[in-house]
């Protein structure tokens, strides 16, 4: 059956989906200029950055190390255990914020630069595409074609190589949540050995084969629940990709006279990875990639006209009025951050490789007897080292006769875990002059600030 004809570019519908439902594919023409060599860059950072987070030691781990079994969280040299979890709760709010803060300062720069889904789709499958099948009319005349030998080669090669970036990709996120050396030791076990993380992985790598096999520009369009709420995250002050109706009106050849500087010639439209004509306006599907700004820009040169027909600018810059950078949602926004950051910034401060806590057994505050008074804590350590850590427990500024006991010299907790014991305190009742308060201290033999508790100890007033 022949292909459906080309959506022309609408504001009714989306022009990847044809009338009667089917999908059609678009293929974006190929691009240059200094915003594709840029995203380009910066997506080649992005990539290394992503592979490479798990292979950089910090303070002994990985970068970023989510051992969720073992319940530690490695995060650029801090180590967070499930009782830090809090913190983390600032920091992805955070990093959820910080988004809702840039887009209302430069609108989808994530969608379209730094989006891990972009990133992958842009720089390396388009990429494997465009050199297996060539450019896009050679890649439209492919679809097109019979299933010849020829069609069949290259179809295989393309979605083996898919499949195996696809895989990669898996393995590399795997990589933050499994150690790398456990990881390579799964790799060469039986799959039965970890049934469970084998699915795990081999579902990731089928959902990203098929996002970037078929799903595509569909994922932004019609499934990112962050696309949707561009339209509340925006003003007329953000900076967006759009076009100059003033300066481009009324299109047409360039040799016809009295006409605006489009030419109508439709580049902006063949690289734009979701179809859109962008003079229709701003459209939720504009992921920001800035491919028609160079497109556009290359046209202008050829005309000699100036360049920035399409260009990044605001709503308001470009019905020609003056941009407004400070408006109240980006003070709120800019407050809410900073306070956010400060809680951030004082939580990782309280982040120790040691903690201590104390607590006083339930039931009676003390236990008298003719010849002494007895008070009982509960003694937690915890460590957040690898190795097992020993730590001496005594008490300060308490009077001689106090005596501590429910434990030999020293207590030992194992690595990235932690130990309670009961801890009786004892003084005679001859010494006693009623209730005072002492510190109990636990000094790491691994070095490190001794660790002390103030408590009181009860008994009778006197
Ligand atoms: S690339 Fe520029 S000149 Fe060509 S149609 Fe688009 S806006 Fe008009
Ligand atoms: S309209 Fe321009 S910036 Fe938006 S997605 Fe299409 S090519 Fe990219």
């Amino acid at each position: 059956m022949a292909p459906a004809p080309p959506n022309r570019p609408n504001l009714q519908s989306v022009a990847t989906i044809n009338r009667d439902g089917s999908r059609c594919f678009p293929h974006p023409s190929d691009v240059s200029g200094r915003f594709t060599r840029a995203r380009r860059l910066t997506g080649t950072l992005l990539i290394a950055v992503y592979v490479l987070l798990p292979w950089i030691p910090l303070n002994g781990h990985p970068a970023v190390l989510l051992d969720v079994t073992a319940g530690r969280f490695h995060l650029f040299g801090a180590t967070l255990l499930v009782q830090d979890l809090w913190l983390l709760f600032f920091l992805v709010s955070g990093i959820g914020f910080s988004l809702f803060y840039v887009s209302a300062l430069l609108g989808r720069i994530w969608c379209g630069w730094a989006c891990p889904y972009t990133v992958f789709l842009d720089h390396v499958f388009r990429r494997i595409e465009r050199t297996i099948e060539g450019d896009a009319p050679a890649r439209r005349r492919l679809d097109a074609a019979p299933w010849t030998p020829r069609k069949i080669a290259l179809r295989a090669l393309k979605h083996t190589l898919f499949a195996l970036c696809a895989l990669a990709i898996a393995h590399v996120g795997l990589s933050y949540f499994i150690p790398l050396s456990q990881l390579y030791a799964y790799l060469h076990h039986s799959p039965l050995h970890h049934a469970a993380i084998f699915t795990g992985v081999t579902l990731y790598a089928t959902a990203l084969y098929f996002c970037f096999a078929w799903f595509r520009e569909q994922f932004c369009i019609v499934l990112c629940p962050y696309g949707r709420l561009q339209s509340a995250l925006t003003d007329d002050d953000t900076l967006v990709i759009g076009y100059d109706h003033q300066r481009g009106e009324p299109r047409g050849k360039s040799t016809q006279p009295n006409l605006g500087h489009c030419i109508d010639c439709q580049r902006c439209v063949h690289v734009c990875p979701t179809s859109i004509d962008i003079r229709n306006g701003l459209q939720m599907e504009c992921i920001g990639c800035a491919a028609c700004i160079d497109a556009c820009d290359s046209i202008m040169d050829k005309l000699q006209r100036p360049r920035g027909l399409i260009r990044y600018d605001s709503l308001r810059g470009l019905s020609g009025q003056p941009r407004r950078l400070i408006r109240p949602r980006i003070v709120l926004y800019t407050a809410l951050l900073l306070l956010g950051a400060a809680v951030l910034s004082w939580g990782l401060t309280r982040v120790h490789s040691f903690e201590m806590s104390l607590v006083r057994l339930r039931g009676l505050p003390y236990l008298a007897d003719p010849g002494h008074i007895r008070n009982q804590f509960t003694l937690r350590l915890l460590s957040k080292n690898d190795q097992p850590t020993t730590f001496h427990v005594s008490t300060e500024n308490a009077p001689p006769s106090l005596t501590l006991s429910g434990l030999g010299e020293t207590l030992t907790v194992p690595g990235g875990s932690q130990l309670q014991q009961t801890l009786m305190l004892s003084i005679d009742r001859a010494t006693y002059r009623g209730p005072f308060k002492f510190t109990i201290a636990a000094t790491p033999d691994a070095g490190g600030p001794t660790l002390r508790r103030e408590v009181a100890f009860l008994g009778p007033d006197s």
